[in-house]
């Protein structure tokens, strides 16, 4: 049997709880991505009258409904 220190224990407890912190940050890391990737895919805000649709077409540029301007697919920035 090995002797375990106080000092050790809590080393070995603040190691485990900063590794259980690092994979939850990279795995939101991960769902925020994807999610901000579909939004961008499938969500589109009109740069002339600010309306925000939904366009499920693959087209680079996408018609607003509402003043029929074509609109660029950008990075949907959350707030
Ligand atoms: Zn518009």
């Amino acid at each position: 049997m090995f002797s375990v220190t106080l000092n050790g224990m809590i080393a070995v407890y603040l190691v485990g709880i900063l590794c259980a912190l690092f994979f939850a940050w990279i795995a939101a890391e991960i769902f925020r991505k994807g999610r901000e990737n579909r939004r961008r895919k499938y969500f589109v805000i009109c740069g002339i009258c600010d309306f925000v649709f939904e366009d499920l077409s693959s087209h680079d540029l996408a018609e607003c409904p509402r003043c029929g301007a074509m609109n660029e697919r950008e990075r949907v920035l959350e707030i």
